[in-house]
């Protein structure tokens, strides 16, 4: 068996929120080692800077604290620690701008990922940070040693302290696949499982099909498809009509506007076995204004003229309708456009885990101290997506991964300092 020299800390897990932890440490004159199981840090964070590395969020402080749902009661402190100001400013700190995008989205100026984290890495290194890939964390020896898998084979460490930032579960090939959860609840940890969030959904065949899914018409034709400009709300979940931008996949539904009420969605899905979307195709028409356009006389024109003409629903939105409703129903005027202010879209699951762009679940905070410590583990601390909170997509995710992870670095330098 192979030892690695003894380090002061182990951080395990190379993403934002380890290497905040890192540099938190770093600051305090604490040296740490670094071990991830890639071949490289950071994958997910580069995956995330290719559509537009979207960092955190200009809206107020009380919207953004919001966003946490559930958890906010243990996100807010972080983020009150290091708010979304402090965490531009750090990035600004590193040598890369940022800017306020029209949603309010907070973005480095070039929109990607790599610029930053070159910068980071670079700071990291300088300050004496240790990096180990190809390290993967396979739990702990009998008496206490973090045991790594390596190309040379299995390694053992002895740390005065462990930061475990290992990510949640999606996306596995970029190495946060979710292998921590039986170690953990092995070791008597509360681990919640990791599902979807952030997730695509499968719809139920919108008329007499026995399979799920859309027709196979519909399916090559416009799984792709933006739905630009329409409202979505979910039956039973008492909120307003949101606006956005949804996308027809393949099976199903995905896009900004569907991640964010994901987490709803799933809950009814678990609760019921179905949800039901509700798409406003029409936003910016009122029912009654619906009505009278639809029951206008149409003459000789087609349906698809009719509604084009009257109402601005044509291609992807006119075969939703065709899709999702009888010949009755599309011949019923009253009855469309009641469809077309609130056409229902049932929906059976979430797209797979591996697909979605976090992970709800995690390491429960009831069995973390405020240092974000394992009351079960002492000296082995958490941070990250693999703590069991969720959020939307709009940079909240980043914010919290980095504010969890700075929290964790002062913890363990505190917990240090008292031993
Ligand atoms: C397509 C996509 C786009 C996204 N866009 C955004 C965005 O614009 N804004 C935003 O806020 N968020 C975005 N996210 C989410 C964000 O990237 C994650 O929430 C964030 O990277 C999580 O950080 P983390 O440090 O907790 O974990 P990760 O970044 O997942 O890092 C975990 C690290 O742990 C390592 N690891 C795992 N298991 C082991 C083990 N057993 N041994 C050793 N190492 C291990 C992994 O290799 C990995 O390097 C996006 C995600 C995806 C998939």
């Amino acid at each position: 068996m192979h030892f690695l020299p003894s380090c002061r800390v182990a951080i395990i897990g190379g993403g934002p929120a380890g290497l905040m932890a890192a540099e938190t440490l770093a600051r305090q004159g604490i040296q740490a080692d670094l071990f991830d199981a890639m071949p490289s840090l950071g994958r997910k964070f580069l995956l995330a800077g290719r559509g537009g590395l979207n960092i955190t969020h200009a809206e107020d402080f009380e919207a953004f604290a919001s966003r946490y749902g559930d958890r906010r009661g243990q996100i807010e402190p972080l983020l009150r620690a290091f708010p979304p100001q402090a965490l531009r400013e750090w990035v600004e700190a590193l040598g890369v701008q940022t800017f306020v995008g029209s949603s309010g989205r907070v973005f480095p100026a070039g929109m990607k990922a790599a610029p930053l984290l070159r910068a980071w890495l670079t700071r990291l290194r300088e300050a004496g940070l240790r990096i180990h890939v190809r390290h993967r964390w396979a739990g702990w020896t009998a008496d206490g040693a973090l045991r790594f898998i390596s190309p040379e084979g299995e390694r053992h460490a002895r740390a005065d302290a462990t930061l475990l930032a290992l990510g949640g579960g999606s996306w596995a090939r970029l190495g946060s696949d979710g292998a921590w959860v039986p170690m953990l609840a092995g070791r008597g940890v509360g681990v919640a499982p990791l599902e979807p969030a952030n997730c695509g959904f499968v719809v139920a065949s919108p008329r007499t099909r026995p399979e799920a899914g859309w027709s196979a018409h519909f399916r090559e034709r416009f799984a792709g498809e933006p739905l630009k400009s329409i409202a979505l709300a979910v039956d039973g979940v008492d909120a307003p009509m949101r606006p956005g931008e949804a996308m027809i996949s393949d099976d199903g539904i995905e896009g900004s506007l569907v991640y964010a009420l994901s987490a709803s969605i799933r809950e009814r899905i678990k609760a019921d076995g179905r949800a039901t979307l509700r798409i406003d195709l029409a936003p910016g028409r009122s029912l009654e204004r619906v009505r009278a356009e639809a029951a206008h006389p149409r003459g000789a024109r087609s349906l698809a003229s009719h509604l084009q003409s009257r109402v601005g629903i044509a291609g992807v939105r006119m075969a939703l309708l065709r899709e999702c409703l009888s010949a009755a129903e599309l011949a019923d005027p009253a009855c469309l456009a009641e469809r077309i202010k609130a056409l229902p879209l049932e929906l059976v699951a979430a797209r797979p885990l591996d697909e979605a762009i976090s992970s709800a679940g995690g390491v429960c905070f009831e069995d973390l101290d405020e240092a974000l410590m394992l009351k079960a583990l002492p000296g082995v601390f958490c941070s990250g997506e693999m703590l069991d909170w969720e959020a939307p997509t709009g940079g909240y995710l980043l914010t919290a991964c980095l504010a969890t992870g700075r929290r964790a670095g002062e913890g363990i330098a505190a917990w240090l300092a008292g031993h």
